[in-house]
């Protein structure tokens, strides 16, 4: 499983069963010292990765790469780290695609062409 900081919105490593990559959500340590401080803009922080990530999904629909890119380079200019997009975002979707096929809510050609698109979404030109 992916474990996941629900205060600072940071990928925080793996845990078994690692051939789950669903996210388990829970404290840094250096959230854990301030958990009571939380801000709005902490919240606003939180709802503006779940807007990222639902925009991601829309453009992964439509094949949408420029559209995409925008949203990573958007997501990365506001301080969200490559590597919490990667895991964070793009990791959780690729999962819920397969389940999704899993389970007959997507075609094997939408499961294909969502996965293709994920793999166009090279992490390697997002800037550091
Ligand atoms: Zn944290």
């Amino acid at each position: 499983m992916l474990r996941w900081c629900c205060y600072c919105q940071q990928f925080l490593g793996e845990s078994p069963d690692y051939q789950n990559l669903s996210i388990t959500h829970g404290i840094c340590p250096a959230c854990r010292t301030k958990v009571f401080e939380f801000t709005e803009a902490d919240l606003k922080r939180s709802e503006s990765i779940r807007d990222m990530q639902h925009q991601l999904h829309e453009a992964g629909r439509r094949n949408d790469l420029g559209a995409a890119q925008r949203i990573i380079e958007n997501a990365v200019a506001s301080n969200i780290r490559p590597v919490d997009v990667l895991i964070g975002v793009i990791a959780p979707m690729l999962y819920q695609v397969g389940e999704d096929w899993k389970r007959g809510a997507m075609s094997v050609a939408e499961e294909h062409g969502f996965t293709a698109y994920c793999s166009e979404i090279s992490i390697g030109s997002l800037p550091t």
